[in-house]
Parts: C-alpha cells; structure tokens; sequence
C-alpha cells in the first residue's frame, strides 16, 4: 500500500473485491457490472459473487436486477440484502424512494457505502443526520452480504471523492473499465484507470462497449462511437482489452426489463461476450 494512505479494512467474508468504473456516466458501466457478476456465476456454478451499488447518486442494481422493497433485518440487526438469479445485491436504491434525488456531498456517500457493506449502525440514523433523505421508514440497518468469492461493485462513474475513498477503504483484487470507443469517453476512462494506479489498485482492463451495431434486418455492422478506440488505450495503458460488447437491442431490452441477457438469452453472442469479460478478469 502507498505511504500515506488510509489502513484498508477487508468486507467480512468476502475473498475478492473488483470494481467496475467508467470516466463518465452512460457508457454501460452497471450494466457490464450486472452482468459480469452473473458471468462468473455461469462460468463456475460453485462460486457465490455478490454485487454492491455503489452509485449511490444513480443507484441502477435494483432496476437491472429486477429487485425492490424493504430488506429484511436478520436477528443481529443486519438488513440482508435482496437476492435476485442467487446474487444477493445491496444499494441504496433499496432505501430511498425510485425518484428520491440524493443530495450528498463525497464523504457522507462514502459513509452510507461503509454502513451498507458492514456491520451495524443505523444507516437511516445517519441519513436523517446528514440530509434530506427520503426514506420508508426507520427499519433499516447496515448490512452484510455474506460469504462470497466475488463481491462485483458497481462504482459512480469519475474520479471523485468516492472512488478514492473506496479504493482506500477496501482491499481491491482489480478494477475493470468500461468505455464506449468514442475519444470523449476514452479521455475519462484513461483518468479513471490513471487514478486507480495512483491507489495501487491493480487495473484488469477495458471493456469496450457499443462498438459496434449491426443491423437486424440486413446485418449491416455500423460502428457508431468509432471502432477501436479502447483496445487502442488498452494498448496504451498497457493492460488487457477484456472484451467487446456489441450495442445491441437484446442488451438495452433485457436490462430495461430487470432480466440481465446472460440470464434471459444465455445462447446469445452478447451473454457469450459477457461471459468472455468474466473469464478474463
Ligand atoms: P452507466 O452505468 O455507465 O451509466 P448503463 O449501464 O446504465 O450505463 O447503460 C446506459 C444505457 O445504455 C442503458 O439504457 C443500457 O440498457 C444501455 N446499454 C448499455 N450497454 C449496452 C449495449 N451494449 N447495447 C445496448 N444498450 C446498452
């Protein structure tokens, strides 16, 4: 670990950690995480992997994972997290209202992410304390996610205070960046892995993602945000292009319906392409 940094404290039960960033917002950075989570699952069926919302802003885990209402309080007082394709997710879309704007400053998101990923504290307490916090009611506590090999966390996308928090906070085994191939997306996507470098968080590589776009009725391809351009900067960067994920209809579709296309279309070459991305990491 760099001098400096604050002691790093391990996710009772958890073996690995890896985040998946992007520079800017909309690239597909939790879709990716979704469905990179239920890729490990079906890539090796004995593994347990977690996910975490970290995007605690945008928190998308309960939509993409087809999961709502209240976690349930174990007898200690921990919320358990919801379950859904036997990933158990937490986020903080599970405690606010769907259009609840969270109005939080870096370090109070960075608190709630500790409370939602350890043990118990109020985290409705807290939320009151901090701000203007809509909530369902004053049940909720901090939780646990169990024993898992995996724990995929969803990140905010940029380099802010909450990704370095959380990457000072948590032992990461890698970090996985997700960018469209377009030079705006790329710039930020290169700061984001410039930052987790900075932390010594290891990057395991790029995905790009919407590179292409073919065409259903005549399989025309078009590449509609440019080509190459993250196995350019993978080269760059010299790490690993991980995968390449079309922009397709079936992705958009099944995410919007809470049924990740690994799971609702496993013989498509788009959960395929997922799952190569999870061989990889
Ligand atoms: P981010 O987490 O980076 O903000 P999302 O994962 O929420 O991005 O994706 C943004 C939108 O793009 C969503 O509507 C999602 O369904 C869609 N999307 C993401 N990746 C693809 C893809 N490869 N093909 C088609 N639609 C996609």
């Amino acid at each position: 670990m760099a001098r400096g940094l604050p002691k790093q404290k391990p996710i009772a039960g958890v073996k690995e950690v890896i985040v998946v960033a992007s520079g800017k917002g909309g690239v597909g950075k939790s879709t990716t995480a979704v469905n990179l989570a239920l890729g490990l699952m079906a890539n090796d069926q004995s593994k347990s992997v977690g996910l975490l919302d970290a995007d605690v802003y945008g928190p998308s885990i309960p939509k993409l994972m087809n999961l709502k209402g209240n976690p349930e309080l174990t007898d200690k007082n921990l919320m358990r997290p919801l379950v859904n394709f036997r990933i158990p997710c937490m986020s903080m879309g599970f405690l606010v209202e769907e259009v609840a704007p969270i109005v939080w400053r870096g370090l109070m998101v960075m608190s709630a992410i500790e409370k939602l990923i350890r043990q118990s504290k109020k985290i409705i307490q807290f939320a009151q304390h901090c701000c203007s916090f809509h909530y369902h009611n004053d049940f909720f506590h901090a939780g646990r996610l169990g024993n898992l090999d995996y724990l995929v966390i969803d990140m905010p996308p940029g380099t802010g205070d909450v990704q370095l928090s959380i990457t000072q906070n948590i032992p990461i085994a890698g970090a996985v960046i997700v960018s469209t191939p377009q030079d705006i997306a790329l710039l930020d996507a290169r700061r984001g892995a410039e930052m987790f470098r900075k932390v010594n968080v290891p990057v395991l590589g790029l995905v790009q993602n919407m590179s292409v776009f073919q065409c259903p009725k005549c399989n025309h391809q078009t590449h509609i945000f440019g080509s190459d351009g993250a196995k350019e900067l993978a080269q760059t960067l010299g790490v690993e292009l991980l995968g390449d994920i079309p922009l397709h209809l079936n992705i958009r579709e099944t995410s919007d319906k809470g049924q990740p296309v690994v799971v609702s279309f496993p013989e498509s070459p788009e959960a395929e392409a997922y799952r190569r991305v999870a061989a990889a990491v």
